[in-house]
């Protein structure tokens, strides 16, 4: 199999659009470009960044991506700076944040940027800029809900944050008070990785079967990490729900990622709720996510918080009808109503699925204009240009080498 590239695009999005990237591409050859995140795998970035710099180095721009080595502690703290900048509390102490400071320390003196761009995700890397001179611009690109920060840790974040050239939130709701300019990319899926493309009727039973997944009645499923802001909880007590009324079988598939410590322990503590029909799985297999998310009659994704949401899009693009929490990204995705539904409560959701599972024509009808949605916002073609566009508006600022 040959990497994708951007010319795969063109039956999806028109030859214009294509014409039009290359033509923004030509300016940027050879422009060298580093991403700095926390995880190679596991989670919407990782999955993000191993289409898009291949695709950007398809079209000429040589984009790296670095990924940052850390302690348990490290990554214990950085989860839960993550969780305080969705919202939680956080027992921000001054021992916390020198083991903090001091992994991204060691790390920026093992990594030797001078690129013309630095994209740092999230907050795990964000302190990495006070340990460099700066050849070019260094933009934060920030891919948590970010509705409602807790001040404490936001007022901690805020001056490093102000040392950046640009911010990129996923919605212009996440705008925040900064010196900073900010800018608004939504996230978006390769249709050709293996989690996304087109499976034969044959390739799905064959890795339902594999796992030993039941087919015999509807799926409803959820794929997710392990983590509570995609509430998996209610998920599992909105089918148990929904079960009075219809017959299916629930499949909770998830992972987690290496740096996220809290994973294991939501994992476990829903194993109890296993049952004949409902499946609880820990397995990382791309395909066997393309499967379910193909094969379901309903995808959930009855996230709380969500920054944007990859497994909507996902789900959408596989033209099967998605129940989404009424939060952060999912509500730019889901039209309640028209390709797909949203909803607020465990009950809600309940209903939805009911609803769902005994009518096929509204199923189809929701899947298709998802899958329509898609195409036409949520490929990765759309992010690559805005990129495209976001390195062309730096041009002015920084000569480039
Ligand atoms: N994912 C996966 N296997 C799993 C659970 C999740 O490959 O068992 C993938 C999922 O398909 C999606 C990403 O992890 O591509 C999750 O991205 P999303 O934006 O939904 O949430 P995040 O994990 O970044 O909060």
């Amino acid at each position: 199999m040959r990497v994708v590239n951007i010319d795969d695009y063109e039956p999806l999005v028109g030859k214009k659009t294509i014409e039009r990237i290359r033509k923004k591409a030509s300016k940027f050859q050879g422009f060298h470009v580093v991403n700095i995140n926390s995880t190679y795998y596991g989670g919407g970035v990782a999955e993000l960044l191993s289409s898009m710099t291949l695709l950007m180095n398809g079209i000429g721009i040589k984009a790296g991506w670095r990924v940052m080595q850390g302690s348990p502690d490290y990554f214990s703290i950085t989860k839960k700076m993550h969780n305080a900048l969705q919202g939680d509390e956080i027992n921000l102490t001054k021992r916390k944040m020198e083991l903090y400071e001091e992994i991204v320390e060691e790390n920026s003196i093992r990594n030797h940027l001078n690129h013309e761009m630095v994209i740092v995700h999230d907050p795990q890397p964000l302190s990495m800029i006070k340990h460099y001179k700066k050849y070019g611009p260094w933009v934060w690109r920030c891919h948590l809900d970010m509705s409602n920060p807790n001040r404490e840790l936001w007022d901690y974040l805020m001056p490093i944050i102000e040392k950046y050239d640009a911010v990129v939130f996923s919605l212009q709701e996440y705008k925040k008070k900064l010196e900073t300019p900010q800018l608004f990319f939504m996230p978006a899926i390769n249709p050709f990785s293996i989690k996304n493309k087109e499976m034969s009727e044959w390739e799905i039973k064959e890795r339902l079967e594999h796992y030993k997944i039941p087919t015999d009645l509807p799926l409803v499923v959820q794929v997710s990490r392990f983590d509570r802001w995609k509430d998996p909880e209610g998920v599992i007590e909105a089918f148990k729900i929904a079960q009075k009324k219809v017959k299916a079988t629930l499949v909770l598939l998830g992972n987690v990622a290496t740096d996220d410590p809290e994973g294991v322990d939501v994992y476990r503590s829903l194993l109890d709720n296993q049952s004949e029909r409902i499946k609880i799985l820990s397995v990382e297999d791309t395909a066997l996510v393309n499967a379910l998310q193909r094969h379901a009659a309903v995808v959930l994704q009855k996230s709380i918080r969500e920054g944007f949401g990859l497994t909507v899009t996902e789900a959408m693009w596989k033209g099967t009808a998605v129940i989404g929490g009424n939060a952060g990204g999912i509500r730019y995705q889901i039209r309640d109503g028209e390709n797909g539904f949203l909803v607020s409560s465990i009950e809600e959701a309940a209903q939805r699925i009911i609803q769902l599972i005994n009518d096929k024509r509204l199923r189809k009808k929701l899947g298709r204009k998802a899958k329509e949605s898609v195409r036409r916002q949520f490929l990765m073609t759309r992010l690559l240009e805005q990129y495209l566009d976001m390195f062309a508006s730096f041009e002015t600022k920084y000569r480039l080498k």
